[in-house]
């Protein structure tokens, strides 16, 4: 899932602790970029013809993605995930390489069907929502109720009651159309209605219903809530158009299960002069249980551990540690990241950066980054490194949902890789989240663009920001 929006105000203490403008800044060559940066057009150079010169990333995304498959927690399949990463990590040469322990949810989606019964039998494409409780017996059958947005619900309240509410709002941008999935259940709820299904968030596709995390209000009852592709929206809503009786029937199996183990998976090249000193880079291993979590993000795994096994092969040892971590569980339930913060509290200060990387490994643009002006200086010098891959841009706002917890916690700058989302949608918690959307040229570019900037911030002479 990608979840960037709000994390801009997300660090109140870290935005308002100004820092001094530091010495790089000072000494700037007459092309505009400071004089530190010439010792590091080398090193790139050489990360960036490494990672371009194959399509080891994608061979290691398609080996994930075709033999083990989606991951969902508590599922044998992340279980797999995990004690694969750990071998080839070790192959790779990765340093101190090892799990780190956390207790994740373990929702079931189980069997799964909806169907128009009226006026007559049509089956639809749907996907039960994450954390969804299931319906009892034989299902849940009602009327339906269509409805475009929260306030047409509230205008209509009268007649949701023991039916099953359609929230048919049209994508426009996630940000702004994943609440109906999120909170339109409760929503429907709260007006008596018995189960909930929402149009799947996302352009109009080949008729790819999206699952995705729902959030239950605590005071109202559970119903059972489902996404079905837009293609069933819009039959449902010309039905209810034309002013017809439509009566559904949706059956789920979903329940929870008691909590799994399971393990965020660490990786490091430990730092020459300053090896307490970190640098995070890090994709999320778990999925949702549909489609192969190629885009999310097994492929944000594989590139930012390609940073680690570029600077291995080339022999690149910064002045501090660069580590990978692949998180567990950021789908339903953020354990894996809240974990890290928990596990890791003690050295947060000493955290220099974390960049996650949960929005796709398409056509790489540059980096999403929060963090002090000064430090935006100097990650904009070293993005610039980047402009050959036409990925230099440095925009507002870094950060990813399993790095949030640490920023916040250790006021540690964040960073997000920034990508070419046109085809993100599309594809997102669905079934048609497979390798073969992902191009390796733009993936491996990726990979160049997490190396460069992964290998230079923990290689600066000072801190980042100082
Ligand atoms: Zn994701």
């Amino acid at each position: 899932m990608l979840r960037r929006v709000g994390f801009t105000l997300a660090l109140p203490l870290f935005v308002i602790a100004t820092t001094t403008l530091g010495a790089q800044t000072s000494h700037a060559t007459p092309g505009g970029h400071p004089a530190w940066l010439e010792a590091y057009r080398d090193p790139a150079a050489r990360l960036i013809g490494e990672a371009v010169s194959s399509t080891f990333a994608w061979d290691r995304l398609a080996v994930l993605t075709d033999t083990i498959g989606n991951r969902l927690s508590g599922t044998p399949a992340l279980d797999r995930a995990i004690q694969w990463a750990v071998a080839e990590m070790n192959k790779d040469g990765l340093e101190n390489v090892h799990t780190e322990r956390v207790m994740v949810p373990k929702w079931v989606r189980g069997i799964e069907s909806a169907e128009i019964v009226e006026p007559a039998r049509h089956a639809i494409a749907m996907l039960g929502l994450g954390d969804s409780v299931g319906t009892t017996g034989d299902g849940v059958q009602a009327e339906v109720l269509v409805v475009r947005t929260f306030e047409e619900l509230d205008a209509k309240a009268a007649s949701a009651r023991g039916r099953i509410v359609l929230f048919n709002a049209p994508f426009t941008n996630y940000g702004e159309t994943v609440r109906f999935r999120a909170t339109g259940p409760s929503r429907a709820a709260r007006h008596g209605a018995v189960a909930m299904l929402v149009r799947a968030v996302g352009p109009a596709g080949l008729r790819t219903p999206h699952t995705g995390a729902l959030q239950y209000a605590s005071d109202v009852r559970k119903i059972p809530a489902a996404a079905i592709s837009s293609e069933d929206a819009d039959r449902l809503q010309r039905m209810a158009d034309r002013g017809s009786t439509i009566v559904v029937r949706l059956k789920m199996d979903a329940h929870v299960d008691a909590d799994a183990e399971s393990a965020n998976v660490v990786g490091e090249i430990r730092g020459r002069e300053r090896p307490d000193e970190v640098v995070v880079v890090s994709g999320h291993l778990d999925s949702w249980d549909v489609g192969a979590g190629a885009t999310d993000d097994g492929g944000g795994c594989v590139v930012t551990w390609e940073a680690l096994r570029i600077m291995k092969k080339l022999n690149l040892r910064p002045r501090r540690t660069v580590r990978v971590v692949l998180w567990t569980n950021e789908e339903n339930g953020g354990r894996g990241g809240l974990a890290y913060r928990d596990q890791h509290r003690a050295e947060l200060a000493r955290h220099v950066l974390m960049l996650e990387s949960d929005g796709g490994v398409f056509r790489p643009l540059g980096f999403g980054f929060t963090g002090t002006d000064a430090a935006r200086d100097t990650v904009k010098a070293i993005a610039s490194l980047l402009s050959g891959l036409a990925a230099d841009q440095v925009s507002p706002g870094g950060g990813g949902a399993d790095i949030g917890p640490s920023m916040q916690e250790g006021h540690v700058p964040g960073m997000s890789l920034e990508v070419d989302g046109s085809k993100y949608f599309l594809i997102h918690h669905t079934a048609a989240d497979t390798i073969d959307k992902i191009d390796p040229a733009e993936m491996a570019k990726c990979a160049a663009a997490v190396a460069v900037m992964a290998y230079v911030v923990a290689d600066l002479p000072q801190r980042l920001g100082e």
